[in-house]
């Protein structure tokens, strides 16, 4: 559980920054993690944070399990 920080003043407001990043797919919205290399999916759309909406440019990733109901 590192705190590294990238250099990029980021956008997010919450505090701590980032408690949760969902991104918006096909129109349903997915629970996404940082992750430490881009994938496909994190190259086509863009994640957001749950708190303020601030939009995550980071790396990430989708959960292998997102189908539990909020
Ligand atoms: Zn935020």
């Amino acid at each position: 559980m590192s705190k590294h920080l990238e250099t990029a003043a980021p956008a997010c407001t919450c505090v701590p920054p980032w408690p949760a990043l969902t991104t918006l797919i096909e129109g349903t919205t997915h629970p996404v993690v940082p992750a430490s290399t881009h994938t496909p999916v994190s190259a086509l759309y863009l994640a957001r944070c749950t708190g303020c909406g601030a939009a995550y440019t980071g790396p990430w990733k989708r959960l292998p399990c997102s189908s539990r109901a909020a």
